[in-house]
């Protein structure tokens, strides 16, 4: 799907909801960007979004305003297959590498540290990216019977940006899926002031679960459990050399849900042995029909 065709089916979704679950006339042809929530009538002021992030293997793509896509988008998810890439390092993946600062003696020079494919850490020294002066220098050392020490500074990717990342995907997954219904929840507004910030948040740590899925609930689920009844978005986030399966939890729109999402690790280490009691949302067809589409809202009511 395109931009425009995006633009439509949203506007339509936007149309159907905004008539039965909020207090106002009737939004026709808008879109509301899920993330600042500022109302935009073309497509053309919005950009497309790929969900998660392409360098970790979209699978779904929906509109955000350009701000919202360059601002905070762009520095959050450099850091996902950073992090991503990092596991595997430390795992001693074999062939991984990380871009890292050397300083032998004193004299930097810049390279990467690389599990060789016999799980051997070497060092490689890039001399197209040090100093000539250092290059001779570092050379001469290297060839010397002197002892010296190696100082290797690895570049490793922001964790709580990553995260942070990873519930922007969560959240725009679930939007994707869902609608407007499912947007229209002030419980999110912490999430969202979150991602707007680009400030992560470690109040919301547990908000992420880290593998442990099985692939058959990728998507939007719902927690079963009355008690940490919330939505639970997995999906598979890939790099060269790792891949996982992660889950966003996000509270659902009845008044008490967002403070059971803070004790969800809880929730999720008390369910370890039984799995967990969550079931996968048929979201099909779900944005353009009539009476499906205010679902994502109007099925928190039955709970208060
Ligand atoms: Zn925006």
């Amino acid at each position: 799907m395109n931009k425009e065709d995006l633009f439509n089916q949203y506007s339509k979704n936007l149309e159907l909801v905004s008539d039965k679950i909020i207090d106002q006339d009737r939004i026709i042809k808008s879109y509301i960007c899920p993330i600042c929530l500022k109302l935009f009538t073309s497509w053309k002021d919005l950009t497309i979004e790929h969900i998660p992030p392409k360098s970790v293997g979209w699978k779904k793509r929906v509109l955000t305003c350009k701000s919202c896509n360059n601002t905070q988008g762009g520095q959050l998810d450099s850091q996902l297959p950073l992090v991503l890439n990092n596991k595997a390092f430390f795992k001693k993946k074999p062939n991984t590498s990380i871009d890292t600062t050397f300083h032998l003696a004193g004299y930097r020079s810049d390279g990467v540290t690389k599990i060789s494919s016999s799980g051997e850490l070497n060092f490689h020294f890039d001399s197209s990216r040090t100093s000539p002066k250092n290059n001779k220098l570092i050379k001469g050392l290297l060839v010397s019977n002197n002892s010296f020490a190696i100082n290797a500074k690895l570049k490793l990717g922001n964790r709580g940006k990553a995260i942070l990342s990873i519930i922007r995907s969560g959240y725009l997954w679930a939007f994707a899926d869902l609608g407007y219904a499912f947007l229209f929840n002030p419980n999110l507004n912490s999430y969202r002031n979150m991602i707007l910030r680009n400030d992560y948040n470690s109040f919301l740590k547990g908000a992420v679960i880290i593998g442990d899925f099985n692939k058959t609930f990728e998507g939007v689920n719902i927690i079963t459990d009355d008690t940490y009844k919330s939505w639970l978005i997995i999906f598979e986030v890939i790099t060269p050399h790792h891949s996982e399966l992660v889950g966003v939890n996000l509270p659902g729109s009845n008044s008490n849900s967002n403070n059971k999402v803070t004790s969800f690790r809880q929730f999720i280490n008390s369910s370890k042995s039984e799995k967990y009691n969550i079931s996968n949302v048929e979201t099909n067809g779900m944005l353009l029909d009539d009476n499906l589409s205010s679902i994502p809202y109007t099925c928190w009511l039955f709970n208060e």
